[in-house]
């Protein structure tokens, strides 16, 4: 993809801060950190979102942000940490190479992820999962 700024990271055409990097993923620093380590973690090959990547990958990217959050419990003693990926643009995707934020957390750090929950939905549980069965 040539306008995608996470590919031309990956060219190596506009600088990063090189977290880790193998044949198939790469990992930096976040240019806007939440926190210390705000870490991204992408798929070196270009695929938009949770939908588009293929199931082989995916598992790969996991296995990556499982070696980068062991790497700062290890190194860093970190225990606290926030894994987000948002998926479409109502899921406020920014940027539209797929990628997963691992974003160290600590008491009184300012920030609070707040979800507006809806108990109301609930009462349709079960209407839910039958669409899921039809
Ligand atoms: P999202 O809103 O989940 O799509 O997140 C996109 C993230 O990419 C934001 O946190 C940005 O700060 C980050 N970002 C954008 N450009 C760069 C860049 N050149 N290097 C590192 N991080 C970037
Ligand atoms: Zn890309």
């Amino acid at each position: 993809m040539e306008d995608c700024i996470f590919c031309k990271i990956v060219r190596g055409e506009i600088p990063s801060w090189k977290v880790y990097e193998d044949e198939h993923a790469y990992a930096f620093l976040d240019i806007n950190p939440v926190s210390a380590y705000h870490t991204l973690v992408i798929p070196k090959k270009h695929f938009v979102d949770s939908f588009d990547i293929p199931a082989e990958e995916f598992a790969h990217l996991m296995e990556t942000l499982k070696k980068i959050v062991d790497l700062y419990h290890e190194k860093l003693g970190l225990e606290n940490m926030q894994i987000v990926n948002s998926s479409g643009a109502e899921a406020q995707q920014d940027v539209f190479h797929i990628h997963y934020h691992i974003v160290p957390r600590s008491a009184g750090d300012g920030n609070n992820i707040q979800w507006k929950t809806h108990p109301e939905l609930r009462d349709q549980f079960g209407a839910m999962l039958q669409k899921l069965a039809d």
